[in-house]
């Protein structure tokens, strides 16, 4: 029989693997992808929509071409169980998949309790908008109905979390919309955090584009000292209560669920080693993407389709005997500011024994010209086609 891998989830990093092993195996091996969506709609860029730049149908990817034109069996369940002995996966429909190796690219679930007064259940009040889709669109429905003159917060997440220029890209885009429809509204963010990437570059950006609107509470001021009513749609900093007409909560975070039911956590993320991101307690398991702890690589989607082509690489050397390339890495986080001011961070990194480790970086610079920025950003949109190709064919 071929061998088998299943992946559970069908994001950045769990379609990049699924494609790749598929595309480079000429079918030597049986590759089973669990997704519960029919239709993907990507985080990278929804800031995006929320600033008014792309729509929501152009965030949205299927897993037609994966199916038909890789012959990936797609599964339109949830994972629920992993039994490790046995090797096989159990899905809410109520199947049981086997595999020789599982790969788990789940992304992120939030730590429970991490903002007081907030839960799941008061993300319709309170949307996060850090999983695409009715979110995101929640949340841009809600900013529209501000009203003059009203106030924007944000609930800002601790490090480590998912993209980490995400939270202030999107209030640079929602500064944008507001300074187009709603100019004297305010932005309030609390942030638990000291510094926060390409910090200098926005702080920048927020002066020239939107002076006077943006205020960021950070942690020598109760910035981690929060607490939200989503009834009475208020937020409280240091007991400090201010009503706002849109909360936006983005909780701490941790790997998506299915990794802590397969036990393969330690804290709120995977440990896996950094050569084939394999976990650290069980050979079988890759995990890749958010959910892992690996070392120096932002959360992102980049990284995640990085480390996903990799561990395909070894994984198909482990099952087929294929030679396996030493890994290397990359990463760019892209921001747009306002139109056509466009910035980015990024590096290169390498295994080593004990982590993924950075090689060199590069950032934007304050004071670049306006056709630097908009060189960047039109980079930006080319690798938004460019990575979606490679991650759904
Ligand atoms: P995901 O892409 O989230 O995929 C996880 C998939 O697993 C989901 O489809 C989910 O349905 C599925 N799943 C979960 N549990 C199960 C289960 N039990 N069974 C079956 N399926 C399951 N990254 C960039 O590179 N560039 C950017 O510009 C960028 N901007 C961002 C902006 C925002 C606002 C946000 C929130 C994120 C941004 N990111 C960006 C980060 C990027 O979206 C994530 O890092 C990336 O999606 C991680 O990939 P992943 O495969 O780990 O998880």
């Amino acid at each position: 029989a071929k061998p088998r891998v299943v992946i559970v989830g069908g994001g950045a990093g769990g379609a990049t693997a699924a494609r790749y092993i598929a595309k480079d195996s000429n079918g030597e091996i049986d590759v089973t992808l669990i997704e519960p969506t029919r239709t993907y709609y990507t985080c990278f860029f929804s800031n995006l929509y929320l600033g008014g730049f792309r729509t929501m149908d152009s965030l949205g990817h299927s897993y037609g071409t994966l199916a038909a034109e890789y012959g990936i069996n797609v599964v339109h369940d949830w994972a629920t169980g992993v039994d490790r002995d046995a090797k096989t996966v159990t899905t809410a429909g109520g199947y049981t998949i086997p595999y020789d190796r599982l790969i788990l690219s789940p992304g992120i679930d939030f730590v429970d309790g991490a903002v007081a007064g907030w839960d799941v259940s008061s993300q319709n009040a309170m949307p996060h908008a850090y999983k695409a889709g009715s979110q995101t669109e929640l949340l841009r429905a809600q900013i529209e109905a501000m009203p003059q003159g009203g106030t924007y917060a944000m609930v800002a997440p601790p490090n480590p979390f998912r993209c980490p220029p995400g939270p202030y890209e999107r209030i640079s885009m929602v500064a944008h919309m507001l300074k187009e429809n709603n100019p004297t509204a305010k932005i309030l963010i609390a942030d638990p955090k000291e510094k926060f990437s390409k910090q200098g570059l926005f702080e920048d950006g927020w002066s020239t584009h939107y002076a006077g609107m943006i205020e960021r509470v950070g942690p020598d001021f109760g910035g981690d000292n929060v607490e939200v009513d989503p009834n009475a749609m208020t937020l409280s900093i240091d007991g400090e209560v201010t009503n706002v007409d849109v909360c936006n909560v983005i909780p701490a975070m941790k790997a998506g669920k299915i990794a802590e039911i397969a036990g393969i956590t330690e804290g709120n993320w995977a440990p896996v080693n950094a050569a084939d991101l394999s976990s650290k307690m069980d050979e079988n398991i890759h995990i890749l993407g958010d959910a892992c702890a690996q070392g120096d690589m932002p959360k992102s989607g980049f990284s995640a389709n990085s480390q996903a082509k990799v561990c395909a690489n070894a994984v198909r050397g482990a099952l087929t005997g294929s030679t396996v390339f030493p890994a290397r890495f990359a990463n760019t986080c892209w921001s747009l500011i306002d139109t056509n001011d466009g910035v980015k961070v990024g590096a290169s990194y390498e295994a080593t024994d004990e982590k993924i480790a950075k090689v060199d970086g590069f950032i934007s610079e304050v004071g670049e010209s306006a056709d630097v920025r908009q060189a960047t950003f039109e980079e930006s949109v080319g690798w938004y086609d460019g990575i979606t190709a490679d991650m759904f064919g």
